[in-house]
């Protein structure tokens, strides 16, 4: 098996969105056409806002799809999945917080006794006089006695951003980089004892061993400080590719609104999986056969390449996906035409 090892982390705090399948379907194929491993990790540490409904409805839409994960959560009567669980994030706490002491204990982190109070009079003052927010550092240089003297008080724990510049090669992206002393030496476990996602996605990534982080482009501002922590923690850097977003119609960012931000919409309205990983692969890659559009999946795995990855985002075309389905509907057999037919004229 090649060492390439990808994963989607989705959070399930909603249905299964276009943007999140074009990007699981990124990261399948790139693992499918180098032989290497795809991992389904679930992101639910939002206790707010994930549910378990949401995180079946992701694992289902995967499965319409017939994207695949080799390692991954249990779901529908299967068991767990890979050697690098668990692979629901709520269940890793632990390990975040163990990370998260040995970044403290090597000097890569300290604990904060700012009050929120302190935090926000802070930030009010900043506001005030037009400076962007800033942690001022107080917690910075306690001294070992001085946090001894805290005694239980509550503390969230912060990176200690070093000095120097960050740099990453995206595979998307091209090089980008910014001057650490942009960045606030940022809250990685709060108050109550809870990870904060940067912790957590680096420890996940880190151990889980990840090669790629293929992903939104969302997170490219993220992935500054998810490259400070790989390095403070000791794990090997992946390579990273931050895809654009898809858009509507109207150019705009596709709105959970609208009808057919749900994959499962597609299912609803009869368009075949095969089309819709067609279609959704088109949205970010261009085939080295010039104007080529229709393809099986497994043409696609075949054709697939990271550079051919396009940076800019990719416009929904109603008329394009209607053409590409009437095209893989004539790729049926007869016989695989009625059984999806059937069970649309029973319903009606
Ligand atoms: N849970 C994150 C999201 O849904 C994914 C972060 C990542 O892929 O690194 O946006």
């Amino acid at each position: 098996m090649s060492p390439i090892r990808v994963r989607i982390a989705p959070s399930p705090t909603g249905f299964f969105h276009i943007g999140n399948a074009k990007t699981a379907l990124i990261n399948w194929l790139y693992a499918r056409k180098t032989g290497g491993t795809f991992i389904l990790r679930l992101e639910d540490t939002d206790t707010e806002r994930s549910e378990a409904q949401y995180a079946d409805i992701i694992c289902e839409g995967l499965r319409w799809l017939g994207i695949d994960w080799d390692e991954g959560p249990a779901f529908g009567g299967e068991a767990e999945r890979g050697a690098h669980g668990p692979y629901r994030q709520s269940e890793r706490r632990e390990i975040h917080c163990g990370e998260a002491r040995r970044l403290v204990d090597e000097g890569n982190a300290y604990r904060c006794f700012c009050t929120k109070e302190e935090l926000d009079a802070e930030r009010e003052r900043a506001q005030a006089a037009k400076r962007p927010p800033r942690y001022s550092g107080k917690c910075r240089n306690l001294t070992s006695e001085q946090v001894a003297a805290m005694g239980d008080r509550p503390y969230s724990v912060r990176f200690r951003v070093p000095q120097g510049a960050t740099t990453i090669d995206d595979l998307v992206q091209g090089t980008v980089r910014v001057e650490n002393k942009e960045i606030d030496d940022f809250i990685i476990v709060k108050p109550n004892g809870d990870p904060v996602f940067h912790l957590a996605v680096v420890v996940d990534d880190g151990l889980m061993e990840i090669t790629h982080v293929i992903r939104g482009d969302d997170h490219l501002t993220n992935a500054f400080r998810h490259v400070l922590l790989f390095n403070a923690l000791g794990y090997k850097l992946p390579t990273f590719a931050h895809l654009p977003m898809v858009l509507d119609e109207t150019g705009k960012k596709y709105s959970k609104r609208l009808h057919g931000a749900n994959v499962l919409d597609w299912r609803e309205d009869g368009y075949l999986p095969e089309t819709i990983v067609n279609y959704l692969v088109l949205l970010g890659w261009t085939p080295e056969e010039e104007g080529r559009e229709l393809f099986t999946r497994k043409e696609l795995v075949e054709a697939f390449s990271l550079e051919r990855l396009g940076k800019s985002a990719g416009k929904f075309d109603l008329k394009k996906l209607q053409w590409l389905n009437g095209q893989h509907i004539r790729m049926l057999t007869p016989e695989q035409l009625r059984d999806k037919v059937l069970p649309i004229l029973h319903k009606a």
